[in-house]
């Protein structure tokens, strides 16, 4: 009796591994490329993010457990237009594994044959933009984020044929959902076209700009460049209610900075949910969007 329960433990463990190990294993530089993996593959993969959801990805470190995590993975997916060029090349210099490495078979830059936003005439890389290639951001908008979904998935045909229909229908899906829930909020904030904003970082702003709003200056002067005395009162002095709506900031930045402007306009202050995992409620890329375009609503509306 012993020895036929040991035999079927074992037979339940050894099942278990195999659908473990059949799994697809990837690592994304962030939560939320991890939330389009997990959309478009589903019980197939097994998917990990190198970045917490409230650490900013313009500012990681490279750790060897992170050379570790991705020298173990079938696939690697970044997010691309050098969001995470202070850390990711070192990364993957490290990492013995050449199939996820740039040009390997299972490399996704999730950003390629997305057109940037704000690419920047001049680069002021000495004075600390970390937007050289123009706005990195695109994760925060859904149906700009269809062409990673797209460039993910093909990544996991590419390591993963086998369940190349079951990647391509998940895909269709996507497509499907995030134009429906984008329409739904670009419809209710149709009575907003145009209303003017002022961002910290220019973090959200393939949102703002796909709900219609018009972004009319940042706290940042440049991407990465904290602001001076100067700049912030002249922020305070240059807007009023008539003009600006609201202030929008990312959680991570210094809060008094956004509520001394907010209040020196008279405005509200939005703190966003910067990435996916960063807000009850903002589980998935999705929800995400719905999650920020709700609080930028309550502030309009309130
Ligand atoms: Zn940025």
């Amino acid at each position: 009796m012993k020895k036929t329960i040991i035999f079927l433990l074992m037979i339940i463990i050894s099942a278990g591994l195999s659908v473990a190990n059949a799994r697809v294993r990837v690592t994304t530089t962030t939560t939320d490329l991890a939330s389009l993996v997990e959309i478009i593959g589903g019980d197939l993969v097994d998917v990990t993010s190198l970045s917490r959801p409230l650490q900013d990805a313009h500012y990681l470190d490279a750790t060897p457990g992170m050379v570790v995590r991705i020298s173990r993975s079938d696939m690697f997916v970044e997010n691309g237009f050098e969001l995470e060029m202070g850390w990711i090349p070192e990364v993957l210099r490290e990492t013995r594994n050449r199939r996820v490495r740039r040009g390997g078979v299972g490399h996704v830059d999730a950003s390629s044959g997305i057109q940037a936003i704000q690419v920047p005439e001049r680069i002021h890389r000495d004075m600390g933009d970390v937007h050289p290639s123009g706005n990195p951001h695109y994760t925060l908008e859904p149906v700009t984020s269809q062409q990673a979904a797209r460039n993910i998935a093909n990544g996991l045909i590419r390591v993963d044929g086998d369940n190349a229909e079951i990647y391509r229908r998940n895909l269709e899906q996507y497509i499907e959902d995030s134009n429906r829930i984008v329409s739904k909020w670009q419809e209710k904030f149709e009575p907003w076209k145009g209303a003017g904003i002022i961002i910290y970082h220019k973090h959200f702003d393939y949102m703002l700009l796909k709900l219609g709003l018009n972004i009319v200056d940042a706290i940042e002067p440049l991407p990465g460049l904290a602001p001076s005395a100067g700049h912030v009162a002249g922020l305070i002095s240059g807007y009023n209610p008539e003009t600006v709506r609201f202030v929008m900031m990312e959680p991570w930045h210094d809060q008094r900075v956004g509520k001394q402007v907010a209040n020196g306009i008279g405005v509200p202050l939005v703190v966003g949910c910067p990435t996916v995992g960063s807000c009850d409620g903002a589980d998935c890329i999705l929800s995400l969007f719905e999650t920020n375009a709700q609080k930028l609503f309550d502030a309009l509306t309130k």
